[in-house]
């Protein structure tokens, strides 16, 4: 088998699972315990804090642990409202996970843009500019799209909205950290979304990378952990396996290697001339439409052929793949066409090209069928 579906979720590095079971079986203790055992958990998930900030070279801020990207983003768009004449800046671009939310804060009666999406799927930066003003309270735009591989400008963004406003600027980086180079100091934002199962680590935790708590309020109410910014007890085993992975991760070496894997790919796919390809920054996403083969049928049969790839956002509708590929400008035939293939690191590259001629080959047949 052969998976290419890794923004959706990634294989748990073995020695994370090792990493897991140590402070699952041997260091259980509660962190908020009193005694010496409690204390020194306490202290190994201090130091995952550290070794986060570290990675996303913040300089100051703080890390709130969560069960993954969706609450943090959750954290993030309500924990940031305030009661008021207050509007809220959103990208068309964004994972149900901030998109829904912002329909929600829009069905509580808060003033909420969107912003569009260029063809190549960045943001439409001066649309942006043209949105902000001093009431608006909250930006919210992806870094890197989980469904085109498209690398917003974060830099650019935050001069926009800095030089407009005091707003805050929130970003889910999922699909991009650990995965491209960058440093928060440079960004200059306020929120950070990071899930540790698209970095090889486990499913079910996450954080928040806050740059002052006092713009933010809990949303969830309970026991106080995480200075009451996120009551509940604290996933110990599974942050410690989040720093495992963490610290293994060269960025720049992944990086490099994962382009060679998508170059191969494309370079494979796109002799056959029904083939388009997306272009975009990250190269651990591809989105590809084959003309005439519908994508989900695509995808379908290639899961017989041991080939593992998605027809968009796997934790999504197939609404949310269509929102975005329509708001760049796709037409609906290749909307339905598309299908998203997704990497890692860690792929042989005699794997990709067996993968793109299987694909290839699938697609053929399917177009013939089709006719
Ligand atoms: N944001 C983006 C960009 C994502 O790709 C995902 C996962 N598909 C999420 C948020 C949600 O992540 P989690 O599964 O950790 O809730």
């Amino acid at each position: 088998m052969i998976y290419l579906d890794n923004a959706a979720t990634t294989k748990m590095f073995e020695e994370a699972v090792g990493e897991y079971k140590k402070y699952a079986c041997d260091l259980f203790y509660n962190p908020s315990a009193f005694y010496r055992q409690g204390v020194e958990v306490l202290k190994c998930i201090n130091d995952a804090r550290k070794s986060l900030i570290q990675k996303l070279d913040a300089g100051c801020g703080d890390i709130i642990f969560t069960s993954g990207a969706t609450e943090s983003n959750n954290l993030a768009v309500f924990g940031s409202k305030r009661n008021g004449n207050w509007n809220y800046i959103f990208s068309m671009g964004e994972h149900p996970s901030v998109f829904n939310a912002a329909k929600e804060l829009e069905r509580q009666g808060n003033k909420v843009f969107f912003v569009s999406l260029q063809e190549n799927g960045e943001i439409d930066y001066s649309q942006l500019e043209s949105l902000v003003d001093e009431k608006t309270r909250l930006v919210s735009v992806m870094h890197i799209s989980n469904e085109t591989g498209a690398v917003n400008d974060i830099k650019r963004i935050s001069q926009i909205v800095r030089k407009k406003s005091k707003a805050l600027i929130h970003v889910d980086g999922v699909q991009a950290f650990n995965k491209i180079e960058f440093s928060l100091k440079e960004f200059d934002i306020d929120f950070y979304t990071i899930s540790a199962h698209k970095f090889h680590g486990p499913k079910g935790v996450g954080a928040l990378y806050v740059k002052n708590k006092n713009n933010l309020k809990n949303i969830i109410f309970g026991g106080g952990q995480e200075e009451n910014y996120r009551s509940g007890t604290e996933n110990v085993a599974g942050i410690m396996a989040m720093k495992w992975a963490n610290e293994q991760i060269d960025v720049k070496r992944n990086f490099e290697k994962t382009l060679k894997l998508k170059k191969l790919m494309e370079s494979v796919l796109l002799k056959d001339e029904k083939v388009k390809i997306v272009k975009s920054a990250s190269p651990y996403i591809l989105s590809v439409s084959y003309s005439g083969v519908n994508g989900e049928t695509l995808a379908r049969a290639l899961q017989d052929e041991g080939v593992l790839i998605s027809t968009g956002s796997a934790c999504s509708t197939k609404k949310a793949g269509n929102r975005i590929l329509e708001n760049m400008g796709f037409k609906k035939s290749r909307i339905v066409s598309s299908v998203r293939i997704s990497f890692n690191a860690y792929m042989e590259e005699d794997d990709i090209k067996k993968a793109g001629e299987i694909i290839l080959s699938c697609a053929k047949k399917l177009a013939l069928l089709q006719v």
